[in-house]
């Protein structure tokens, strides 16, 4: 059986990098309070700022081009995921997160900076 993945072993790809910036904005989940009440009337910590009460800002940035040198491909949930191996950073990148031109890594980010993104 042969299975087609997005890239191929040696493929060149150019990922796209998650960084956090100190900007950081109340939580719109809890109000900022870093709380949620439960309809009997018991608080528990706010599952979408970790109890912080505010959340951190994260921005993308292209990467420079590196080969993949593993492919590995699961199913989770009926979803078929793809990471791939690249560079030398030992991490595997999500399928979602490389593209196969900087131009095109970078229009993704400008598009993902439009959207707001928190921790
Ligand atoms: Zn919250």
């Amino acid at each position: 059986m042969i299975i087609k993945t997005k890239f191929d072993v040696g493929d060149t790809v150019f990922p796209i990098e998650k960084t956090s910036v100190e900007d950081w904005v109340s939580c719109d989940f809890c109000g900022g309070t870093g709380k949620i009440t439960g309809r009997n009337d018991k608080e528990r910590g706010c599952p979408e700022c970790y109890s912080k009460g505010k959340r951190q800002r994260f921005i993308s940035t292209p990467q420079v081009g590196m080969k993949t040198t593993i492919v590995r491909m699961d199913i989770v949930c009926g979803n078929r995921v793809e990471e791939y191996y690249a560079g030398k950073n030992g991490a595997y990148l999500s399928q979602k997160d490389i593209f196969s031109s900087y131009e095109e890594a970078k229009e993704e980010c400008e598009k993902r900076s439009k959207e707001t993104h928190y921790s």
